[in-house]
């Protein structure tokens, strides 16, 4: 089976059943201002094999899917309208129910009708070539990385250089020990031909209470500001400038309603944090979305590139 085989035949511009149906979809958005269902998140096991600083949401000894809920939770995702899934957890490559595999799971989401399927993972248990995006997190060269998420940068480097995805993402959580390491980090998967699409910069966000990871507003600023640079110059930033813009401003609206995500304790619209924790959200794909429905150019662009 060829890579061809695997993955998904509605990539790129899409057929015109998908065409069709994100034309109606951002008349509505945009033009009328509805929030109707997109993307759809499932947090599948909260097992995970790293043990990430700032992390609450990994070992917690709750039980993961089974999946007959899995596929349950799909369907009735996709009845409601949500065309875009992803998979999360704790670490999803390290779901498994009997035979069934989170690769099985990203099968059936096609088969079902999802446009897109994307996988947010460590990078350490493979990188499923069946999915359209693979997010992997990785916070800097390894001497920033570690601080964050342990001494496995060589191991996460050589699963996407081996992997042959094609459509592989960085996510870069910034906090007060990672936020050094931008530009270099950049640098290197530009020198060194990284194959991945680029890095989507999110900022670490208090989830459950403030810690000493935590950058204020102020801080937060003058990293977008450095970014903004970087993709000044050309370095391989995901980010558009408008998404940084917003979240440097701090003028966007909280909870997109459009996003909901389901773990095994049910649903949250957005994501799981408390409304709390909004007014200090650090998920700039939030802010992608809110410019993409203002038609800001850069968000635009953004998204016809990763999607
Ligand atoms: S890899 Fe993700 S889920 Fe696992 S400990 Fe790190 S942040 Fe948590
Ligand atoms: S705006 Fe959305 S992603 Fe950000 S903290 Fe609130 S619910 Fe979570």
């Amino acid at each position: 089976m060829t890579l061809t085989d695997l993955r998904n035949p509605v990539r790129g511009l899409g057929t015109p059943q998908m065409v069709r149906h994100y034309l109606r979809y951002m008349w509505r958005f945009v033009v009328l201002g509805r929030s109707e269902p997109l993307i759809y998140g499932i947090a599948v096991t909260d097992r995970c094999n790293f043990a990430c600083r700032g992390c609450t949401v990994a070992n917690t000894g709750r039980p993961q899917m089974t999946w007959v809920e899995l596929m349950k939770a799909m369907s009735a995702a996709y009845e409601r309208g949500f065309r875009e899934l992803y998979f999360s957890g704790g670490e999803p490559m390290l779901w498994h129910d009997g035979e069934h595999r989170l690769v099985d799971a990203i099968d059936e989401a096609r088969r079902m009708g999802f446009f897109h399927v994307h996988v947010y993972t460590n990078g350490t248990r493979g990188i499923p070539l069946q999915a359209d995006t693979v997010w992997v997190s990785m916070d800097g060269l390894p001497e920033t990385f570690r601080l964050r998420r342990g001494e496995h940068f060589e191991e996460v480097e050589h699963a996407v250089r081996s992997s042959g995805h094609p459509s592989v993402a960085i996510i870069y959580v910034i906090d007060r020990t990672t936020a050094s390491g931008i530009r270099p980090f950049l640098e290197w998967v530009r020198d060194t031909r990284f194959p991945v699409m680029g890095v989507m910069f999110y900022f670490h966000t208090p989830y459950f209470g403030f810690d000493d990871l935590y950058l204020d507003a102020d801080e937060r600023s003058e990293l977008i500001d450095q970014i903004l640079e970087c993709i000044a110059d050309g370095l391989p930033v995901i980010n558009s400038k408008a998404g940084l813009r917003a979240l440097q401003t701090g003028r966007w609206r909280r909870r997109m309603p459009i996003c909901s995500v389901l773990d095994i304790d049910g649903e949250s619209v957005c994501c799981r944090a408390s409304d709390a924790t909004c007014e200090h959200c650090g998920y700039a794909a939030c802010t992608e979305l809110t410019e993409l429905q203002k038609l800001r150019p850069s968000a635009v662009a953004g998204m016809l590139r990763y999607w």
